[in-house]
């Protein structure tokens, strides 16, 4: 695993949380997308080499949505840059950790992503994603 590439927060309402982030990151969002399939509306922030993706579902039955029932708004996730997500998902079931896709999925902002399951990492939702060469 290389860097973390962003981190992942659930938010209720995605207008309102791109005017917050905006205003503490002194810059607005640079991309807005719906990931269909995931049942969530999308934003991304930079501040200097981070990013910040913030999320919002579009359904009631979006893992977002259930997300915020749980636990209310807040981080959602940690993703990792990994250059091979394939051998990444190989090598992370060896050492036992629980993998929600064995097959990784085409995520936002041009990444095929897998996520670990919380419950083999400490309670932290990781996300693994490899940019999309094109
Ligand atoms: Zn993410």
């Amino acid at each position: 695993m290389k860097k973390i590439e962003h981190i992942g927060i659930a938010v209720k309402d995605l207008e309102k949380s791109n005017q917050l982030f905006a205003s503490l990151f002194g810059n607005p969002h640079y991309k807005v997308e719906e990931v269909a399939s995931e049942g969530v509306k999308t934003s991304f922030f930079k501040s200097g080499p981070n990013k910040i993706e913030l999320l919002q579902a579009t359904n009631p039955s979006s893992p977002i949505a259930k997300f915020i029932e749980k636990k209310g708004e807040g981080i959602h996730h940690i993703a990792f840059a990994v250059d091979d997500i394939v051998l990444e998902i190989k090598r992370l079931k060896k050492e036992g950790f629980i993998v929600l896709n064995e097959v990784p999925k085409k995520g936002a902002d041009n990444k095929l992503v897998a996520f670990l399951h919380p419950k083999s990492t400490q309670g932290v939702l990781i996300e693994l994603c490899q940019e999309i060469i094109r």
